[in-house]
Parts: structure tokens; C-alpha cells; sequence
């Protein structure tokens, strides 16, 4: 092999071989001393032009200043960044024609006090296009990246909300909180286990999964085990404290911490557990239960991602444990009240028998008096009569709506009924309690007979005539009209009372009907129970009739009925309250 020196070839030759541009700055003057043919190539200066022109020239003005400070650096050190590094940086540089492009560039410092002063020699090389399909590179990864955060974005929402579809359709917090952990052993851990704070303050477990279900029993015996009061239990924490608890990564020194006795620890160790993440269920400002999610995957450790869908998910857990409980205390409130109304009507209404019974015997009595004596007599025990009969019949109706909550139908004493005569009846007996008020009937037929509970249409007739005269305080005149009406489904007997009054606010107009309601026009004002119309319904539909009422508040109200003429399939019955309650909250 022949060998020979730089010097055989010629320095200048290779200088002029080379492919990469090499140039050579003097640095007490920033400027250009030497510039070989590959530089004149890459920048687009020949030599003549590039020789003795200042370095900046082929730098982007952004980076100019820097360079000057570096340059002045490296003067006072000889230190500079670009020069220790050592390797090869890549930069944006300028050609003549104004382009940017990248080079990568090698600096050495020479030091010639011969040749007058410090040099620096640059080994340049145009990396232009390398750092284009880099970058596009780059661009495409991080693309991808964001399309599959997006993904996972989508996924995590389709997730919540089929979680929060699963959680809300039960009222039983147990179902609610062992499907919640039954989603999270699942999806997004391997295990699961919830606890609650119970009202004593006790700590109770009540649920738990395993992704694995040959493993879900080895879960369910950790609550064997509860935590003695001075070990660290996380779950524990997080009751007291309220705040999650992540522990990325489990190992053996954390099993022994929890751990209250060696078959626990060894019942731990065989569920394999990796990492830890335990979150609260709040409600209404308190910590009421906490969830604790583990992995026994080495490779999955849970992170803040997992930890916001945790506490996304325990959020949404408890507010439908929260209502379920709330819904429950009502349910209680509610079924205590009906059987005191029930029991208390009960009670009512042998006392009354005997209040009514006695009036009339006193009052065949009284007839035998002498006046003026039989007259003061008569007039007194009639009005208590009256009034025991009309306690009778508010406790009748006390009775009906407690029936109807139970879900028991009324049984109706179907007989032949005229509904004009029932009207007259009940107008004279509320026009003997008024003397502000017109009374009025407007029959189009002499009679209209249907099959209906008469003692239960007295008492529809009364509540509407004696509404109409309570809330028309003004007084005025009130018109009861009853027709007849046909339609496709047969023929209908029609009644309507119309009165003056106060009307009905047109936000409580759709709920008048129901029990306890009362418009917020009356409330403090006028007295009342607002049980009345909600028995009335309770009547007109079981006769397999409809009640419905045109107000507007000021301007009076109608209230119409229609029962029909031939018996005919009863309107399904009202919603008994366990019905109406399964689609409350
Ligand atoms: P109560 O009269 O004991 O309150 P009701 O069930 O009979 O109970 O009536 C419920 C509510 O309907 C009343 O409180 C009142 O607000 C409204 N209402 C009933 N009848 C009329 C009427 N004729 N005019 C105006 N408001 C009425």
C-alpha cells in the first residue's frame, strides 16, 4: 500500500476537493479569511466576494446577535458554546440569493500567533433537506399522537357517559355502587373495592370486583380484614381526609405497611396488586365513601389521567347514591305521613257517627220544645249536624287519597245518578253558606242519569262549588252548566263551574291536581288543604271520566267534567305514588 502525507497531495488541493464547505474566520475582526469552493457553491459567493466579508453575512439577522455575544465571549474566555461542544450543531444559515437553509457545522479553533491572531475554522454541510423530511417526519408523529389523544378523549367520554347511564338507572345504592365497581375492575383496573361510612361511623364494605371473577372471592375476603387503627390504610385517608390517594407504584415494603396480620398479607400478595389509586364519593359537602381502584398489571401504573377519570366517575357514583338516599328518606316521610292520615282519619270518624247521631236525636227532641226555645235549639244543632256532616266527608276523602297512595282503587257504588239533580242539590246547599255569591244552574236536559257513585259525585260537586265560592272573595256569580255530549268514544254527561275569582297562576295551572298543591295566589291567604281536587280527580277517573280547568289568574276559573253516560272501560288508573316515584328523582 502506498502511504502518503497530506503535503504529497497538496493541502490546497484537498481544500479544494473537499465537498464540504470549509471557511476560516479571523476573530479579532469577525471576518472571512479563507473560503474554499464548496462554501462559494453552498452560499452562492465566490471567493473574491466572500474573502474579508463579515460572518454575519451568511447568518440569519435573528441569530446575529447572539453570535456577536458568543464572539465576544469566546474573546475575553476562549470559551465559546459552539466551539466546546465538540459535535456537529445544526443551524439556519443564509445564501446570497436570501434563502435560508440548515447546515451542520463543526467549529475548531486555530491558533496561529504566526499567521497574526485566532482563527476559527467551520466544516460546513447542507442538511437542508434531511431536516425537512426530519421535521415532516416529526409533523406526522406528532399528528398521530394527537389523533390518538382525540381518540382517547372519545373513548373516555363514551365511557363516562355508558358508565353514567349504567350507575343512574338504579335507586338502590348497593346495586349502584357494585356496578360502579364492576365498571372499574373492567375497564379501568383490576380490582375494585368500595367503602361507606355508615351513619353510626362505621366503615363498611359494599362492593367489590375483580376483572378476573376466579379472583373476585380472594377480593371480597380483604374486608375480613379491616385496618387496625394505626396502620396507613389509603381507603382510610381518603374517608377522613376526602382527598384521592395515588400510589403508582405498589411493592412489597407498601403490602406490609397495610397489611394487620400475615394472612392478610399473604391474601394481598396473592392478588398480585401494582398500583394504587383511591378516591372519595362526596355529597353535599361530605365524604361519605371512597373507592379504591388497584392494578396487577407490572406494566400499567396508574397517573393523573387515570386519577381524573376515577374522580369523574366516583363524582358521578355519588350523586346517584346521594339521590337514591334522599329519595328513600322521602319515600319514609311520605309512607309515615299516609298512615297517619289513615289511621288518624280512622279514628275521626266513629266520634263524628256519634256527634251526628246525637244532633239528630237531640233535634227530634228539640222539636217537641216550645218556641222561641225550639227555634235557638233547632238552629244550633242543625249547624253542628251540618258540620259533622261536612267533617265526615273531609275525612272521607282523607281516607280516598290514602287508598289511592297505597295503590288501592276506590270501590264505587255504581247506582242510577242524575247528575242535573245532584247539581241543584249541591248549588242550594252552597248558596245557604253565601250571600256574595250567585249561585246559578244552566241545564240543557232535565235529567241526566248516568251509573256513578252518587255520595262520591256530592262530594266532586261540593269541592268545585265550594272552591269556586272560597276563592272568589269579591263574591259574584258562579254558573254551574250541565249537558250532554257525544263524541266517537259514546255520550258524556257534561258539567262545568265557572266562577270570577282569583284564578290559577299559569305555572302551578298543570300540577292543580295533585295532591298538596296550591297556587302561590292563595297561599297564606285563603285556607286550605289542597288534598280537594286531587280527590276529585281521583273520583272522575275511576268513573272512567277526565277533569280539566281553563284559568287565568284574575279572571276567574272553569273547571269542566265529563263522566260518561254507558259504563264503559274505566281511564286507567292514577299512578299510585310507587309508580309515579320510580321516575321521580
Ligand atoms: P284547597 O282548596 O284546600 O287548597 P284543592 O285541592 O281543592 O285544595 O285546590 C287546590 C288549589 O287549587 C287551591 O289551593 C287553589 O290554589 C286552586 N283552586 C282550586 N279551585 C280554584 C278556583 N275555583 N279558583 C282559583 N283557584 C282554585
Amino acid at each position: 500500500m502506498t502511504l502518503f502525507s497530506p503535503r504529497d497531495l497538496g493541502i490546497g488541493r484537498l481544500f479544494e476537493l473537499i465537498r464540504d464547505a470549509v471557511i476560516v474566520a479571523d476573530i479579532a475582526s469577525d471576518r472571512i479569511v479563507l473560503w474554499n469552493p464548496a462554501a462559494a457553491r453552498l452560499f452562492g459567493y465566490s471567493a473574491d466576494e466572500a474573502l474579508g466579508m463579515p460572518v454575519t453575512t451568511i447568518i440569519p439577522e435573528r441569530y446575529r446577535d447572539r453570535h456577536t455575544t458568543a464572539l465576544e465571549h469566546y474573546r475575553a474566555t476562549g470559551h465559546g458554546d459552539l466551539i466546546d461542544a465538540g459535535v456537529p450543531l445544526e443551524l439556519p444559515a443564509l445564501r446570497k440569493d436570501g434563502s435560508e437553509i440548515t447546515v451542520e457545522l463543526s467549529l475548531s479553533p486555530i491558533d496561529e500567533p504566526a499567521a497574526g491572531g485566532r482563527f476559527v475554522l467551520a466544516v460546513i454541510r447542507d442538511v437542508t433537506e434531511r431536516k425537512r423530511a426530519e421535521d415532516e417526519r416529526e409533523r406526522r408523529i406528532r399528528e398521530q399522537v394527537a389523533r390518538a389523544e382525540a381518540e382517547a378523549v372519545q373513548q373516555r367520554l363514551a365511557f363516562v357517559g355508558e358508565a353514567t347511564t349504567l350507575l343512574a338507572s338504579s335507586l338502590d345504592y348497593e346495586t349502584t355502587l357494585q356496578r360502579l365497581a364492576d365498571i372499574v375492575a373492567l375497564r379501568l383496573a383490576d380490582y375494585c373495592v368500595v367503602d361507606i361510612v355508615e351513619e353510626s361511623g362505621a366503615v363498611c364494605r359494599v362492593a367489590s370486583a375483580h376483572r378476573d371473577p376466579a379472583l373476585a372471592l380472594l377480593v371480597k375476603r380483604l374486608q375480613d380484614f379491616p385496618p387496625a387503627p394505626d396502620t396507613p390504610d389509603p381507603l382510610h385517608q381518603v374517608l377522613q381526609s376526602g382527598r384521592p390517594v395515588l400510589i403508582a407504584e405498589v411493592g412489597e415494603d407498601f403490602l406490609q405497611q397495610i397489611a394487620v396480620d400475615d394472612e392478610h398479607l399473604a391474601l394481598l400478595r396473592a392478588l398480585h396488586p401494582t398500583s394504587y389509586l383511591a378516591v372519595p364519593l362526596h355529597a353535599r359537602g361530605r365524604t361519605f365513601g371512597a373507592v379504591a381502584l388497584v392494578s396487577t398489571d407490572p406494566s400499567r401504573r396508574f397517573g393523573p389521567d387515570d386519577l381524573a377519570l376515577a374522580e369523574d366517575l366516583a363524582r358521578r357514583a355519588a350523586l346517584t347514591v346521594d339521590n337514591a338516599h334522599l329519595y328513600g328518606q322521602a319515600q319514609r316521610a311520605l309512607s309515615t305521613r299516609d298512615e297517619f292520615l289513615s289511621s288518624a282519619a280512622h279514628d275521626l270518624k266513629n266520634p263524628l257517627t256519634s256527634i251526628k247521631g246525637l244532633a239528630q236525636l237531640l233535634l227530634r227532641r228539640a222539636a217537641r220544645l216550645s218556641p222561641p226555645e225550639r227555634e235557638r235549639f233547632t238552629e244550633a244543632l242543625s249547624s253542628i249536624e251540618a258540620a259533622a256532616t261536612k267533617m265526615t266527608q273531609q275525612v272521607n276523602e282523607l281516607l280516598d287519597i290514602a287508598r289511592l297512595d297505597m295503590g288501592q282503587p276506590l270501590a264505587l257504588q255504581r247506582q242510577p245518578t242524575d247528575l242535573v239533580a245532584l247539581a241543584r242539590q249541591a248549588i242550594a246547599e252552597q248558596q245557604q253558606a253565601t250571600e256574595r255569591h250567585q249561585l246559578r244552574l244552566e241545564a240543557s236536559e232535565s235529567s241526566l242519569v248516568g251509573e256513578w257513585d252518587a255520595a262520591r259525585l256530592e262530594r266532586v260537586l261540593a269541592n268545585l262549588l265550594s272552591n269556586a265560592v272560597k276563592y272568589s272573595p269579591q263574591g259574584g256569580e258562579i254558573v254551574v252548566r250541565v249537558r250532554r255530549d257525544e263524541d266517537a268514544a259514546g255520550a258524556w254527561a257534561v258539567l262545568e263551574v265557572q266562577d270570577q275569582g282569583l284564578g290559577i297562576p299559569k305555572a302551578d295551572l298543570p300540577y292543580i291536581f295533585e295532591r298538596f298543591r296550591r297556587g302561590r295566589n292563595v297561599q297564606g291567604r285563603i285556607a286550605g288543604t289542597g288534598i280537594g281536587l286531587a280527590g276529585v280527580r281521583q273520583i272522575v277517573t275511576q268513573h272512567g271520566g277526565q277533569i280539566s280547568v281553563r284559568s287565568q289568574e284574575g279572571m276567574g276559573s272553569t273547571f269542566s267534567m265529563r263522566l260518561p253516560l254507558s259504563p264503559r272501560e274505566q281511564a286507567p288508573a292514577l299512578p299510585s305514588r310507587n309508580e309515579g316515584a320510580a321516575r321521580a328523582p
